[in-house]
């Protein structure tokens, strides 16, 4: 890997220095204003995209974008939502989802994912999705399933019992984007007449 090995070398030569202030504040202070939840898809980068600097963005990166509905047992993401929310009081929590992911792509196309169990298994997490894209007349069409897939992940996440308090309190807003890498914009979904995920 020695791209990163340079990368690392770059970042303490040139990057680092000319943000030390910031580092220094940072170094004990982690109070950032924002969850994104976006895909583990490499070219979507939140920072990049948003123009944020460290410190300002608290990201969970998944699959699909998926945020799995509140149960009863721990896992990563509800681990990482309950902080992000209840301990360090983000006040916005953005969904992104994007244009070509591949997880959205299997889904609507119905890809064989016979080879990868855990994926196939960790995709039904939007089944929701599916069926709210079907109800719509538009299954096996990517980009309708990327925009549902956004909203009903908003709606798992507002079963996250620290989400539901925050948005009962007025203390957090939700907001569903999709990024799309080739022109390089971000829209932001109309979520705010759906109940279930209104502040
Ligand atoms: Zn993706």
């Amino acid at each position: 890997m020695p791209h990163l090995a340079e990368g690392i070398d770059r970042f303490q030569r040139e990057i680092f220095p000319a943000k030390a202030g910031l580092f220094a504040r940072l170094a004990t202070v982690h109070r950032p204003r924002t969850l994104f939840i976006g895909c583990s898809d490499a070219r979507v980068v939140p920072e990049l995209i948003t123009q944020t600097d460290p410190g300002e963005l608290f990201v969970i990166r998944t699959a699909g974008n998926l945020v799995p509905a509140h149960t009863p047992g721990a896992d990563a993401v509800s681990a990482g939502v309950e902080y992000a929310v209840a301990v360090l009081g983000v006040r916005d929590v953005v969904v992104c989802g994007h244009s070509a992911c591949g997880a959205m792509t299997a889904l609507a196309e119905g890809h064989d994912l016979a080879s990868a169990p855990a994926v196939a298994a960790w995709l039904r997490h939007a089944d929701a999705s599916l069926a709210r894209t079907a109800a719509a007349g538009r299954q096996g069409d990517v980009a309708a399933l990327v925009r549902e897939n956004v909203d009903a992940q908003l709606a798992n996440l507002a079963t996250h019992p620290s989400v539901a308090r925050a948005l009962a309190a007025g203390d957090v807003r939700l907001h569903g984007w999709v990024f799309d890498i080739a022109a390089g914009s971000v829209e932001e979904l109309d979520t705010t007449a759906r109940p279930a995920v209104a502040a």
